[in-house]
């Protein structure tokens, strides 16, 4: 019988509720239980993957190609469990499934109305997560904060949902701000009762309550939210703001919240096994040199828009005990005519042009991997970054000078990177690209066989755009090899320079696989390389 852990928010957006979740689901795993984290969006976009990262930061990928909210990277970060199409629900999925039963005629002459179609439709999505993935526990996040218009649905299939179960089968974990007003010098907890009086109007009790503060609560403040909330104390656990994120799963586990749910689970409980990650936050808290490392992209001052490429380069800075320092380099800015590419760039021992789409900024993208290039600087390019370093190589040492990829000219006599021939017909943007794992095989004796010490390996994809094989002779003839293919369709997949200390591009997005105590190959050997420089 699978178990469900609800996790909703209060108060305020941006409280942590995916790393409450995550870590109630690391502590979970810990027990020895397989666990399975779905992540519910109540907009009406059917997936992120059409949104700009202004709006939304990244869109993470899974390894059967659903693209999803950035927050499933915190998921697949902390629990090290490779999530699906079922674990990304929105607004938009949702009703487009139900119109789509509709005008099929598989509702057989009802009115569809947002009770119960819509709302019988989520809680399939539900129990679809804890069937397909056959997990011992689900924990189900729910985006947005308790009142808004956009998630009211969703909030009473959760109602439904745990009146239809046995009470032990379901269990409410609610987080919320204890904010510290300055002058008065005191916390206050009445923003936490009114979400709990939010929470109570939708018809859910929570039975946990996650504090967000910034320093401890005490009893007495504890005691409030215990009465106010009808929760025992021991159920209110404090999320102090911490520096390193992974210390927030130890937080709570002190705090024992795995027992609190096992036991209203009736589960019994093994010892935790935490080892592994009370040696990582060692490992952070302890960082003992440090390296610069360019990241060239035009969203730069949207850290978010990056978060796995950051993370993962965070990954293998933590094996060499180094604390990688991002330069956000704005790639717009390498474009004007009196930018000092070297003055920019110079700092840095490495240089990153992770994925993009579009043509703003093309040129300074082209321009940092020229430096990178010609300086000996370790670059790793990722998918556009890849492309980029084609375009680069064919323009400059080639001498192709106009060559570019059909995404930035339509009209380019050289396109040596060009749609996909299975992209030309595609008219829908969304949910169109090439998505997820594709195989890729590796050449042995070069860069991509030395870190992945493997001949066929599996990465996660999300790019119309590929590297056009009829420029293929010219430019392995000038030095660029191509040292990753995908073997049905032979699709470049990885290129590199031996002539150059560390120069690797891949057509895939290698950072969505990265974990914090196991780097990514291709980002272990891009930090080495660039702490070595
Ligand atoms: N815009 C390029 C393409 O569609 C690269 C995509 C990416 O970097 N994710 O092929």
């Amino acid at each position: 019988m699978t178990k469900y852990v609800f996790v909703t928010g209060g108060v305020c957006s941006g409280l942590g509720k995916g790393i409450t979740a995550s870590s109630i689901a690391l502590l979970l795993k810990a027990k020895g239980y397989k666990v399975f984290m779905q992540k519910f969006d109540p907009y009406m976009n059917v997936d992120p993957g059409t949104m700009s990262p202004i709006q939304h930061g990244e869109v993470f990928v899974t390894a059967d190609g659903c693209e999803t909210d950035l927050d499933l990277g915190h998921y697949e970060r902390f629990i090290d469990e490779e999530l699906n199409y079922t674990s990304n629900i929105t607004n938009g999925k949702v009703y487009s499934s139900v119109i789509e039963k509709e005008r099929r005629g598989d509702y057989l002459g009802a009115t569809i109305q947002i009770v119960p179609h819509i709302s019988n439709e989520i809680k399939n999505k539900i129990y679809e997560a804890g069937k397909s993935s056959g997990a011992d526990i689900v924990i189900t996040e729910i985006g947005g904060t308790v009142g808004d218009i956009e998630s009211s649905v969703m909030m009473e299939s959760l109602r439904q949902f745990r009146n239809e179960q046995p009470l032990e089968n379901t269990i409410f974990v609610h987080t919320t701000l204890v904010p510290y007003l300055f002058g008065s010098n005191e916390l206050k907890t009445k923003p936490t009762q009114n979400s709990v009086i939010e929470l109570r109007r939708l018809g859910i009790q929570p039975d946990i309550i996650v504090t967000r503060a910034p320093v401890d609560l005490g009893d007495s403040i504890k005691k409030k939210i215990s009465l106010f909330g009808s929760i025992p104390i021991d159920n209110i656990i404090e999320a102090k703001d911490v520096n390193n994120i992974y210390e927030i799963p130890l937080n709570f586990h002190k705090q024992q919240i795995e027992d609190i749910i096992l036991n209203h689970f009736k589960l019994g409980a093994a010892p935790s096994k935490l080892k592994y990650w009370e040696d990582l936050v060692k490992t952070v808290n302890n960082l003992k040199s440090e390296v610069e490392i360019a990241l060239v992209g035009k969203y730069v001052e949207l850290e978010d828009a990056y978060l796995s490429v950051k993370e993962a380069l965070k990954h293998a800075g933590y094996k060499y005990k180094t604390k990688v320092k991002i330069n956000w380099v704005d790639s717009e800015s390498l474009e004007k005519p009196d930018a000092d590419i070297k003055k920019i760039l110079g700092k840095s021992k490495g240089i990153l042009v992770p994925g993009g789409f579009g043509s703003r900024g093309i040129e300074g993208k082209i321009k940092a991997c020229n430096y990178a290039r010609e300086n000996n600087i370790p670059y790793l390019g990722i998918c556009l970054g890849m492309q980029v370093a084609v375009i680069e190589f064919a323009r400059n040492v080639c001498g192709i000078k106009d060559a570019s990829s059909r995404e930035f000219n339509e009209l380019c006599n050289n396109p040596v990177i060009d749609l996909m021939s299975d992209q030309k017909a595609v008219i829908n943007k969304g949910g169109t690209l090439r998505l997820g794992n594709y195989d890729c095989k590796i050449e042995k004796d070069t860069l991509a066989y030395a870190d992945y010490k493997s001949e066929l390996i599996k990465e996660r994809h999300r790019h119309r755009y590929e590297f056009n094989n009829k420029y293929k002779e010219e430019l392995e003839s000038k030095g660029l090899v191509f040292s990753g293919t995908n073997p049905e369709s032979g699709l470049v997949e990885i290129i590199e320079l031996p002539s150059h200390k560390h120069f690797i591009a891949c057509q895939f997005h290698p950072e969505f696989k990265s974990r914090p105590n196991r780097p990514h190959p291709l980002f272990d050997s891009f930090v080495k390389a660039s702490i070595d420089k």
